[in-house]
């Protein structure tokens, strides 16, 4: 089949000939080349406008409006000696994706004279025609209306494209009522809620008032590449993001060749391409290196403060997906676009850190700085045990179901990893043992103290969702195509919630005239006693955690994300979220009800598309290879068998085939947790029953009849 040529797919690109940039080059002037720094508007604000800016963007205090005119022309003038024409409200809707609707800087002036315009009112807030973004019933359609409000503390940048340049305005978006409409809302609320829960913590340690505090966030992102001739010959990539058919090629992933193995010119090249776009966005990134499954690789960046992260973490998803292109290579960032080799995620490296740059989950070189640290690592640990829920929700989604608990990914029972040696500490401390130090009664406990907390912890874990790495936690449940928002917007909020109870435990200690290291240790101790079921270091992939987890210690597993969204809205939940501002209960029904909708429809596209697919290409090729069997008239046993084979396969199909389309048809109810449940329940067992029949199909039809790339070919041809 020329059409399925491997040689043209493997040669479809060319080197980019421009010369590469050095790096003086990258560091001198690429870098935030695009972006509008703070550094670009104290040359070309008034000096109390840029003071009064800065106080918006650094201390998160209130806008003033009266700047917004003068910052607006600054803007605009920027963008346009860098080249942009239109500007755009850039948002992130409940979709998940980013989204932008672009104006000209171009107006008509009435006299047949085009003039460039942009307001301080165009700046602040726009009202794009919002009834399409999903909303989970926050606005009927007769109040329909949402708008997009500038966030200074994200710099705006300039987006490039073959022939012109936008320039892009990070927002949030909400609806006229004042609810969220996005992701970057709520993160913005619990970036707030945990500096507001941390800061008193850090003051009963010393720090000094004044003293800010924030989360910072460093995502590592997993993606395939394929040639982009095969990919827009399967409908399944094309329409779901994943293969929906495909036989097991001879070889997979066992050998392990290509995990950090040497990068091949053409994907180094198109690397090489994105990383000097995200560079001239600002964007740090750092690693770059071959995953696990053939085809997968891994980019990621030095950590930022959570909210430019996040939205640097959007830009690097959508600066791949473009780049790819460029080469002949499309990037596919699906949690699972193929079945049987590793899937692809999203760790979430976080901390907290103050505005000063100290992060607070490092251990120190002092007594007095490692009981800092122990305070705020036990507040993770009660923090994740207490909404083990929550983080199973934050990454629920179709696409990530095939990928938790698969043997390859952590279990969809979260856990948290902390090394053998900080868990020898807390042991030793709860055990009132203390350590094997020097300095006697530090941590009240008796004549032994705190052993000084190694810096680095020395072992790895790939296999729990949520593991301590040296000074961050690495959140590795997060699927690869989702926004990191809301994964970071429940954990700043769930780590306030516990530092802000522990504070008060702390609080009444010292006041009660206990010392600080004492104090400190008993909250430490009671805290690890408590919530210690959640930290474990063993292979979270087997089966005997499985029983020990939800048997033994109780921890939830919500296997798959139809068992976790339900739980958003429960009371403790709609509490938490309430207690701290960052979404009302009905911000939470919305979202909950989107979550629903979204898993709903990804399912029920995935099983129209396997029946398409399966009617349309893989019938018809198996009846023509029966045909091309049948016409032969010299009797063979080799030919009747093989001709047997596969047209007691076609049954099979067909047969499958019947049952899907009906539970395609069928809806389950009117409610979308109702149809969600089916197409769960039903449908996605109905698409396994045909890919069966059809993969082994696939093995046994004629390699130029078979109408879709191969994994073979999908998965090796670059
Ligand atoms: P490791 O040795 O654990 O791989 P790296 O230093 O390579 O650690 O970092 C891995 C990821 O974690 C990077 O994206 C990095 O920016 C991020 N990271 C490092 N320190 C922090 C921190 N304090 N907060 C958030 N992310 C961090
Ligand atoms: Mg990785």
């Amino acid at each position: 089949n020329h059409d399925l040529d491997v040689i043209s797919a493997a040669r479809n690109w060319r080197v980019d000939a421009s010369a590469p940039a050095t790096p003086a080059e990258v560091i001198g002037d690429l870098f935030a080349s695009d972006v509008l720094t703070l550094e670009d508007l104290k040359t070309r604000l008034s000096k109390p406008a840029y003071k009064s800016l800065r106080g918006t963007v650094e201390r998160g205090e209130r806008l003033d409006p009266a700047i917004a005119d003068t910052v607006a022309l600054a803007m605009k003038t920027w963008a346009m000696e860098k080249g942009a024409t239109h500007y755009t409200h850039w948002f992130q809707p409940l979709t998940g994706a980013t989204a932008e609707k672009h104006d000209s800087f171009v107006s008509p002036n009435g006299d047949g004279v085009a003039i460039a315009t942009f307001s301080g009112k165009e700046l602040i807030q726009a009202e794009p025609d919002a009834s399409s973004f999903p909303s989970g019933g926050l606005r009927a359609t007769f109040e329909a209306r949402g708008y997009t409000a500038w966030d200074p503390s994200s710099p705006a940048f300039i987006m490039r494209h073959a022939n012109g340049a936008t320039l892009c305005i990070p927002t949030a978006f909400a609806s006229w009522t004042g609810e969220a409409l996005d992701l970057k809302t709520p993160l913005l609320r619990s970036v707030e809620a945990l500096n507001r829960a941390v800061t008193p913590a850090l003051h009963l340690f010393g720090a000094s008032l004044g003293t800010r505090v924030g989360s910072t966030l460093g995502a590592e992102q997993e993606y395939f590449l394929i040639a982009e001739e095969y990919f827009f010959r399967r409908p399944d990539l094309v329409m779901t993001g994943r293969t929906l058919f495909g036989a097991q090629p001879p070889r997979g992933q066992e050998l392990e060749d290509h995990y950090f193995g040497a990068i091949p010119d053409r994907v180094l090249s198109f690397m090489t391409d994105a990383e000097l776009q995200l560079y001239a966005l600002g964007i740090p990134v750092k690693t770059r290196h071959n995953e696990v499954a053939p085809g997968q690789f891994e980019i990621a960046p030095i950590f930022e403060q959570s909210n430019v992260a996040a939205d640097h973490q959007q830009l690097i998803m959508q600066v791949l997906r473009n780049t790819a292109r460029k080469y002949g290579l499309v990037a596919l960032l699906h949690e699972k676009p193929f079945a049987g080799v590793n899937g692809s995620g999203k760790h979430g490296n976080w901390s907290m850190s103050t505005d000063a740059g100290e992060n607070l989950l490092e251990p120190g070189d002092t007594p007095h700085e490692n009981l800092q640290f122990l305070f705020f690592c036990a507040a993770v640990i009660k923090a994740v045990d207490e909404h083990q829920d929550l983080l199973r929700i934050s990454v629920a989604s179709a696409s990530n179901d095939h990928r938790l608990g698969a043997n390859e990914a952590p279990p969809a029972i979260i856990s948290i990893f902390l090394g053998s040696e900080l868990t020898d500490i807390f042991d030793r401390l709860e055990s009132g043992q203390g350590g094997r130090g020097t300095e006697a009664g530090l941590l009240g406990l008796g004549s032994s103290v705190l052993p000084p907390i190694p810096r680095h912890a020395g072992d790895r874990n790939r296999t729990s969702p949520f593991a301590f790495t040296g000074n961050k936690f690495e959140f590795r449940a997060v699927g690869s195509s989702q926004s990191i928002s809301f994964p970071i917007t429940v954990l700043n909020t769930i780590v306030a919630d516990a530092v802000q109870s522990l504070t008060a435990v702390l609080k009444a200690k010292l006041d009660g005239g206990a010392d600080l290291a004492a104090a400190v240790g008993e909250v430490v101790r009671e805290t690890y006693r408590q919530h210690k079921r959640i930290v474990f270091n063993g292979d979270g992939y087997s089966e005997e955690w499985h029983r020990e987890a939800e048997e033994e210690r109780g921890l939830l597993n919500l296997r798959t994300s139809l068992d976790a969204i339900p739980h958003l809205t429960d009371r403790k939940n709609v509490e938490l979220f309430g207690k701290f501002g960052v979404l009302s209960e009905r911000e939470l029904a919305a979202r909950q009800e989107i979550m629903y909708d979204i898993y709903f429809k990804t399912v029920n596209i995935e099983g129209e598309t396997t029946e398409y697919i399966a009617q349309t290409m893989i019938l018809p090729a198996a009846a023509e290879y029966l045909g091309d069997l049948g016409a032969v008239k010299i009797p063979s046993r080799a030919l009747d068998a093989t001709a047997r084979e596969v047209a007691g396969l076609t049954d099979e199909l067909y047969d499958a085939l019947q049952i899907l389309r009906e539970q395609n048809k069928a809806l389950g109810g009117e409610e979308i947790h109702d149809k969600a449940h089916h197409v769960r329940d039903h449908v996605l067992p109905a698409m396994r029953e045909v890919r069966q029949a059809a993969d082994r199909l696939e093995k046994v039809v004629a390699d130029k009849q078979w109408p879709l790339p191969t994994y073979r070919q999908l998965l090796f041809v670059k």
